[in-house]
């Protein structure tokens, strides 16, 4: 097991070089945002374009529109009929689909969606709702892509992998990660308040920061974006996602020295400074 820390952060976020361009950084799509959860895709879209997403489009109910554009003018939006989507998902690096989906059948007609559309350069992280689909149903996990995240906290784990809290071991969780994945191309990042990244070879990063401020709903939304800006960027492999979810935990630790709470919204905001820092 591994602790991670700064010197994990440094060897990730590097200078960025005078001639780049945002096309070097990340065609992002995160899909999510049903009617009564729109505030979900918009903390996660905030997170990608604070953590440095090159470009981030958002997929979600059409209701949406007016909100997503006035938080994150950044952001481009598209309605989330399947006709609209495929072009866009192919020409995506990173698709981030869950936060507010819901669970009907839209939802899961878009997972498959994405299951039938990924390739093997593509990058998929599954949160929230997604991860509720494929505890459903695990022919809905999008294997073809060439890595898979997947973020539950521990009541989504239980789900998925049928592993009752307490009792969520490291070979246990590992074993279900190979079954899972075949092809050893999946990641799972197990949240709670020492939060642990599991690749399928056996190795585990595991999270030192974070604070009960940071129990607010919409954290984990905000991870999911930070977590698409960062494998947009830098390449999806298990440092560069340990140092999404260190760089979130050190971003809440520092708002809760002079917070109650830490909000989402907040800690996004807070997100390009520390990257600066470790630059
Ligand atoms: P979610 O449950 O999906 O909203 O995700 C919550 C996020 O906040 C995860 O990244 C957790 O690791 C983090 N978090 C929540 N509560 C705590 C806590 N008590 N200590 C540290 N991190 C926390
Ligand atoms: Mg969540």
């Amino acid at each position: 097991m591994i602790e991670i820390s700064d010197k994990v952060v440094k060897s990730i976020i590097v200078e960025r070089p005078s001639d780049s361009y945002k096309g070097m950084f990340g065609r992002v799509l995160l899909i999510g945002g049903s009617l009564n959860f729109g505030g979900a895709i918009i903390m996660a879209t905030e997170a990608a374009v604070n953590s440095g997403a090159g470009l981030t489009s958002v997929a979600t109910n059409i209701n949406n529109l007016s909100s997503l554009h006035s938080r994150i003018p950044e952001a481009m939006f598209i309605d989330w009929q399947e006709s609209n989507l495929v072009k866009v998902i192919k020409n995506s690096n990173i698709i981030a689909i869950g936060p507010g989906l819901g669970l009907d059948e839209h939802a899961q007609s878009l997972l498959q969606l994405v299951k039938r559309t990924v390739k093997n350069t593509q990058t998929v992280i599954l949160d929230a709702s997604a991860l509720d689909l494929l505890a459903q149903d695990h022919t809905l996990m999008p294997t073809n892509a060439e890595t898979i995240i997947m973020t539950p906290h521990q009541k989504e784990w239980e789900r998925v992998s049928q592993i009752k809290i307490p009792f969520q071991e490291d070979k246990d969780n590992f074993s279900v990660l190979k079954s899972l994945f075949p092809d050893n191309n999946g990641i799972l990042v197990l949240k709670s308040n020492h939060t642990k990244i599991y690749d399928c070879f056996g190795n585990i990063y595991q999270n030192p920061l974070g604070n009960p401020g940071m129990a607010t709903g919409g954290m984990g939304d905000t991870l999911t974006g930070i977590l698409a800006g960062f494998c947009g960027q830098f390449s999806a492999k298990i440092e560069t996602i340990a140092s999404a979810v260190y760089l979130h935990s050190l971003a809440g630790d520092e708002l809760y020295k002079e917070h109650y709470v830490v909000l989402p919204t907040q800690l996004s905001a807070k997100i390009p400074q520390l990257m600066k820092k470790f630059s």
